[in-house]
């Protein structure tokens, strides 16, 4: 079996990660979070050696993860995929933050996915994990085959997504990294919307922030949130 490859490309003013997963020797690409540009990241598509994106999958609906969703969907053709839960967040200015970054839009994705959906895209077998707290339909895309998770602002090297924003829970969150999370193999690698990729493992040794009560969270939470800055291809 191909070994799973990931890339990572660093977008938008709060340094948010996009990821390009695919199969060694494979004929398309899976793309994660577009970030704010799809240009950049169709042309990274390009350099990596691909023509065709299987699908532009979204973690949530925050402007920083999916400013970049219709132009890439425009060049490459490819549907975006979305946690039904979401749609509303997607398609509300307000709610999906984009006027942060550029000017406010609001879309639908093609296709709606539901908790614990499995589906096959670019030769890789993902399960849906919804992940609610940091946003109402987040959601986690798992590979249980190779052992990754790609889990958007849901959990982060030694910290947590924010829970202060529309339909954020700070008691929602640590449910679903306590339950859908912390549940998978210690070895799981989990590649998180910002910062550096980490491990269900090393996040339950070193993670402070899950034992905090989720009052005592939805207070710290916002003070520990980390940006990272730049724009590369890793
Ligand atoms: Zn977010
Ligand atoms: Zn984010």
């Amino acid at each position: 079996m191909a070994e799973l490859k990931v890339k990572r490309r660093v977008l938008s003013a709060c340094g948010t990660n996009c990821y390009y997963v695919y199969k060694e020797g494979a004929s398309d690409i899976v793309v994660i979070d577009p970030g704010d540009n799809g240009e950049t990241v169709y042309e990274d598509v390009k350099t990596l050696g691909f023509d065709k994106v299987a699908g532009i999958l979204l973690t949530h609906g925050h402007g920083d993860h999916t400013g970049g969703a219709l132009k890439l969907k425009e060049l490459s053709g490819a549907k975006i995929y979305a946690h039904e839960e979401e749609a509303e967040i997607l398609k509300d200015p307000q709610k999906n933050l984009s006027g942060w970054f550029g000017p406010a839009y609001g879309f639908e994705a093609d296709e709606y996915l539901h908790d614990r959906q499995e589906f096959d895209m670019a030769g890789i077998h993902f399960q849906v994990i919804h992940t609610p707290g940091h946003t109402k339909g987040g959601c986690c895309f798992y590979d249980a085959e190779d052992g990754y998770l790609f889990c958007g602002d849901t959990i982060f090297n030694c910290s947590v997504g924010r829970t202060d924003f529309y339909s954020g829970s700070a008691s929602k969150l640590l449910n679903s990294i306590r339950e859908k999370i912390m549940t998978l193999p210690d070895d799981t690698r989990l590649y998180s919307g910002h910062g550096e990729k980490t491990t269900v493992g090393y996040e339950k040794k070193y993670n402070l922030l899950l034992c905090l009560q989720s009052d005592f969270l939805s207070f710290y939470a916002k003070r520990f949130y980390r940006f990272t800055a730049g724009s590369i291809l890793s």
